[in-house]
């Protein structure tokens, strides 16, 4: 993955400090010095780490909670009494899994899309420190406890004040933005169709343009948003966010499963992106997205694996599979979303969303050591003659074997370093059977239970 889209088949990649120095034949990578560490890739292939472009920490904690059921329903039963149950401590473990899980399956920047108060800023951007990620949060903005034309039916410890959101996005931002050599980085949260005012979307952007960061916010996900914003505003979703002035390159819309070709042409002139998340709208039901019309108008689309309890995966290489077979059997064309575009969906595509185009993505001298090295030699992965293939149709997650990010060895030989596996699995178990319990919500199988 680079400009020309080169494959070495006997490559070297050199890391000085946290950038790529040299790409290009084994033979013709040196180094200036002696290096202080080498990995031997024979066998694997290297790529840029992965980007996912829609992601909910706080959902890992709540995995399996709420299958079988479609969006509003899904929130309204589950996903809102779950999380409106959770705490700052329940919010650290759940980011804590997710981050193991993405680091194990290859995604090494995320942008988080929507972490409410409760689940505890300080202590989920702590851990992407720690970790070592490269993570973008986005505050939840929202002053209305409604989905589209369904008003009041928020869990009530989900709702929050417009106006105390903004102060508190500005507040993190100024805490948090840049820090962990710049892997940090804050941006605004929108809440969907019906949980804001057109003025508070105003905000958020005026707010967005003065701090020079980012919004994120599901978009016609479901047929209700249409509804809604034609009912309300006399508009199509993409037209209103325009109006609002919401549609700018430093915006990354989440699913966009609904929109029309005059809002594909609208995303495309003022630059705004999309995250495709083929697992949670087939999941839930939503819709297919027109992905590869909506690319050909020239929207930027990267893939999001959304939520625990929407996907049920952070596994980003499982979603890339997903992502090409679900346009290849919606519109019976074997060429619709190839291997080779989905990968640049998710890393070209998905560094431009976040605008770190320059930064990363690709395998080139200058941009930072984000990159993943997979193995090729195992059984499922045989014969490898197309990695680019094996990648996107035959791999998963669990074929990463290394994560570098920022020229740091994140996980080696599927040993996280920088987080401990076993005791977060252990107190995520803790912390989910207790929310469970908290929230008074059931989840056994529906065949009978053996004692
Ligand atoms: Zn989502």
């Amino acid at each position: 993955m680079d400009p020309h889209r080169r494959v070495f088949r006997d490559g070297a990649v050199l890391i000085d400090g946290g950038v790529i120095s040299q790409v290009g034949r084994t033979g013709d990578v040196k180094p200036q010095r002696r290096a202080e560490f080498e990995i031997d890739a024979k066998g694997k292939v290297v790529l840029p780490g992965l980007i996912d472009t829609h992601v909910h920490l706080a959902q890992a904690l709540i995995r399996g909670s709420a299958d079988d059921t479609a969006l509003i329903d899904w929130l309204q039963k589950f996903v809102w009494p779950l999380q409106g149950n959770f705490d700052a401590e329940d919010g650290k473990v759940s980011a804590q899994l997710c981050m193991v899980e993405m680091i194990k399956s290859g995604t090494t920047t995320f942008l988080e899309s929507l972490l409410h108060s409760r689940y505890g800023f300080d202590g989920i951007a702590e851990s992407v420190g720690r970790a070592g990620m490269r993570g973008f949060l986005a505050k939840t903005v929202m002053g209305l406890p409604g989905y589209g034309s369904e008003k009041s039916i928020m869990h009530p410890g989900m709702i929050e004040d417009g106006e105390t959101c903004l102060r508190e996005v500005e507040s993190h931002f100024k805490r948090w933005n840049g820090k962990s050599d710049d892997r940090i980085r804050v941006w605004y949260g929108a809440r969907s169709l019906g949980g804001c005012t057109p003025q508070l979307y105003t905000q958020m952007a005026e707010g967005a343009k003065r701090l020079a960061t980012g919004v994120t916010m599901h978009l016609s996900e479901v047929q209700e948003d249409v509804r809604y914003t034609k009912k309300e505003f006399g508009k199509m979703p993409a037209e209103f966010m325009d109006q609002v002035g919401l549609t700018g390159p430093n915006v990354v819309f989440a699913h966009g499963v609904w929109l029309t070709e005059t809002e594909w042409k609208i995303l495309a002139r003022k630059g705004a992106n999309v995250a495709h998340c083929p697992s949670s709208n087939m999941k839930l039901s939503s819709g297919i997205a027109k992905v590869p019309e909506m690319m050909q108008t020239g929207v930027n689309v990267g893939i999001g694996c959304d939520g625990g309890p929407s996907n049920n995966s952070y596994d980003m290489i499982r979603e890339m599979k997903t992502a090409s077979l679900l346009q290849k059997v919606r519109t019976m064309d074997p060429l619709a979303l190839s291997a080779e575009t989905v990968l640049e969906m998710a890393t070209l595509n998905g560094a431009k969303a976040l605008g770190l185009q320059d930064q990363i993505g690709s395998l080139q001298a200058g941009k930072k050591a984000d990159l993943i090295v997979v193995s090729m030699q195992k059984p499922h992965l045989t014969p490898a003659f197309n990695s680019v293939s094996h990648l996107v149709y035959a791999a998963e997650g669990s074929d990463v074997e290394t994560t570098i990010i920022d020229g740091k060895i994140i996980m080696e030989n599927r040993v996280v370093k920088t987080l401990d596996e076993e005791k977060i699995i252990h107190d995520a178990n803790e912390h989910a059977t207790k929310l469970l319990q908290r929230a008074e919500i059931d989840i056994t199988p529906k065949w009978p239970m053996e004692k």
